[in-house]
């Protein structure tokens, strides 16, 4: 997932550190490992992809309603794109909701078979 463009990597949260971890221990273990933030493609896969599943009301609560789906049932996608995305997939991209995205958005890892699956599907490097 690519971070907020404004978020201040100086000052990093739990979420931010806890990620390095699994980062670095993902570094160790499978191999690729991408930049999401020069990447986007699991933002701009699938309609279906950004969607609300264990999230409580609060959670919720703190998405903007213009990113969300009509239905409500998830992030609202123009097209395959979320909404919520901004910058061109492959070169530069950040997520404008990215400390309170769904939580489908927080368990795409760098390197894991969904996030090999949209690169794919966007022609980008998978290895
Ligand atoms: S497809 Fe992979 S590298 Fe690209 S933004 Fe998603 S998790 Fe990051
Ligand atoms: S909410 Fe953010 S991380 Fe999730 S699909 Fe949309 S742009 Fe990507």
């Amino acid at each position: 997932m690519p971070k907020d463009a404004d978020h201040d990597p100086a000052e990093p949260g739990l979420f931010a550190l806890a990620a390095a971890a699994s980062l670095s221990s993902l570094q160790r273990s499978t191999g690729p490992v991408f930049d999401c933030q020069s990447c986007g493609a699991c933002c701009s896969y699938s309609a279906e992809w950004p969607r609300f599943s264990t999230e409580d009301d609060a959670q919720l609560d703190r998405i903007p309603e213009k990113y969300v789906a009509a239905n409500l049932s998830g992030m609202r996608c123009d097209g395959v794109r979320c909404s919520a995305l901004s910058g061109e997939i492959g070169k530069s991209t950040a997520c404008g909701i990215y400390e309170v995205r769904p939580d489908v958005c927080r368990a795409c890892m760098p390197g894991d078979d969904d996030c090999l699956m949209a690169r794919r599907a966007h022609g980008l490097p998978t290895s």
